[in-house]
């Protein structure tokens, strides 16, 4: 399968690109030719966004560790509700490193509220009692 799309703002040059959406794993090849986006290996219509996005504006679910206070562990594992912007990722990092959680803490709660004004949450991975 190949797609050309029309872009913007692309990024230069080019990235071969694994799709992990299913088993698969289609190495897709995405390309700014020009300023036109070219997409040569995916074998299907998720892929090619998948792959897009990828090349475009790639962004991850931040998985990290919060300190909290008085609580059972002095740590608690904590993820984005949302996948965030690559180029975040670290000023992501340092806001949750600024942070300690008060406990006690349920699977789910919402620690950091619209990090970096990304309305994106950081939440907890576990439930956290106190000491
Ligand atoms: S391009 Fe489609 S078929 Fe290939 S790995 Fe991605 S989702 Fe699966």
């Amino acid at each position: 399968m190949s797609a050309k799309i029309k872009e913007n703002e692309l990024p230069e040059g080019f990235k071969d690109i694994r799709c992990i959406i299913c088993p698969t794993g289609c190495l897709v090849h995405v390309e700014n030719v020009n300023g036109e986006l070219i997409m040569e290996g995916h074998s299907c219509k998720r892929g090619e966004e998948y792959a897009r996005e990828e090349f475009v504006a790639p962004k991850r679910i931040l998985t990290t560790t919060m300190l909290v206070e008085n609580g059972f562990l002095p740590l608690i594992p904590v993820r984005s509700d949302k996948p965030i912007p690559k180029e975040k990722l670290r000023d992501a990092l340092k806001k949750i490193a600024q942070t300690v959680a008060n406990v006690p803490i349920k699977m789910g709660d919402i620690l950091i509220e619209n990090v970096l004004g990304l309305e994106i949450n950081i939440i907890a991975s576990r439930d956290l009692i106190e000491i």
